[in-house]
């Protein structure tokens, strides 16, 4: 049993991180749990502790319900970097994630990282970090996962990424249609199963704008060479063209656990009969076209700030963290998350290079900045 993989989960109890908590149950002796932290969902919690005895543990709030518990409290960053963890799967949404990516990174630790605005905020100091300590990030993101396992085998860099896009639940719709959208309806993932924040940003595209960025992270790819195409089937994760104009896609059932393992078990393939397959009786066609940057401005946005870089990605992702938050508890409509994220964006001044303290203060500025403009200021 000496060769199990030692895993940290940060965000054990949002959806990746019990998705991922899913993969470790449906391979048994592959994995033990080191570590486990969660921010909220403390009933979760405590079951997840009682199942896979985690010896250190990391909860957001003081909580009276886990004194008894045997596991060691630490802090989140120190569970990311701990020396008897070989991958630290970075699970956790938003901002939150970029410290312990981070710390885990700077370890030398093998990251699994589910957390795109880690990359997006600070995508050059994360890959400077890792190609110091020697870090491997392998990523989650079904998109990035496809490109990773397409770029598997080749000796040389892709020519051009196309990332899908399902297209969200507003795919078609027009821009007065957009205006009215609930936050039940924004919530209504056609093909995927995430987290709430995630969701939203589906349903806007900025998620697809944020996966451009840590596209170009991921990858070392020049912005231009950086296609989105909408396929709502969700079939093909992603593609990659080669010098040649040859193309390969990598595809699959639209389930999330399946880039979770892949990560997990690089650089093997397991089985695992959860994993649900393709039914091909069932798919008729397999449909491609070019998003509309004009019903989805966030795109649009997305891409402006990863292209001038700079504090400008750290700012598109923490006012739209604020603007998805006012959205969800019914203080924005949906087609003022662009707007005001635009406008915060175009109040910016901006930092060429910033240090990790200058990209926290360019996202503490943006938060403060969307919510007066939220507020009427
Ligand atoms: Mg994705």
């Amino acid at each position: 049993m000496g060769d199990l993989k030692r895993l940290a989960v940060l965000g054990s109890t949002g959806s990746i991180g019990q998705q991922t908590l899913q993969v470790v149950r449906a391979l048994p002796n592959q994995f033990r749990v080191i570590g486990l932290a969660a921010a909220d969902n403390i009933d979760l919690f405590q079951q997840q502790i009682t199942e896979f005895k985690p010896d250190f543990i990391y909860f957001r709030a003081e909580e009276p319900r886990l004194a008894n518990v045997s596991s060691q409290f630490l802090a989140l960053d120190n569970i990311a970097a701990l020396p008897e963890v070989d991958m630290v799967v970075v699970a956790t949404s938003g901002k939150a994630g970029l410290s312990p990516t981070l710390a885990a990174v700077r370890a030398g630790k093998n990251v699994a990282l589910s957390n795109k605005e880690s990359l997006v905020m600070a995508g050059e100091i994360i890959t400077a970090e890792a190609k110091q300590s020697g870090a491997q990030i392998l990523p989650v993101d079904s998109e990035h996962s496809a490109i990773w396992q397409c770029l598997r085998g080749e000796s040389q860099k892709a020519a051009r990424i196309m990332l899908t896009a399902s297209g969200g639940p507003f795919l078609y719709y027009t821009p007065e249609q957009l205006n009215e959208v609930t936050v039940e309806q924004a919530l209504a993932h056609p093909s995927w199963k995430m987290g709430r924040k995630v969701t939203i940003d589906s349903a806007t595209l900025m998620n697809k704008g944020l996966e451009v960025i840590e596209a170009h992270w991921l990858f070392d790819m020049p912005y231009e060479h950086i296609d989105i195409l909408i396929h709502p089937q969700s079939i093909i994760h992603s593609m990659v063209e080669f010098a040649d104009s040859s193309i390969k896609a990598q595809l699959g059932y639209p389930d999330m656990r399946l880039p979770i393992q892949y990560a997990l078990t690089y650089p093997e393939r397991m089985p695992n009969p959860e994993l649900p397959g393709v039914d091909w009786s069932q798919i008729k066609s397999l449909t491609f076209e070019k998003p509309d940057f004009d019903a989805f401005p966030c795109l649009k946005l997305a891409i402006e700030a990863g292209k001038k870089d700079g504090t400008f990605p750290a700012v598109l992702c923490a006012a739209d963290e604020v603007a998805v938050e006012l959205f969800l508890s019914w203080r924005l409509k949906f087609s003022e998350i662009a707007q005001l994220v635009g406008q915060v964006l175009s109040q910016h001044q901006p930092i060429a290079h910033p240090t990790l303290a200058e990209i926290i203060k360019a996202d503490g500025w943006a938060r403060e900045r969307l919510n007066q403009l939220a507020g009427g200021e």
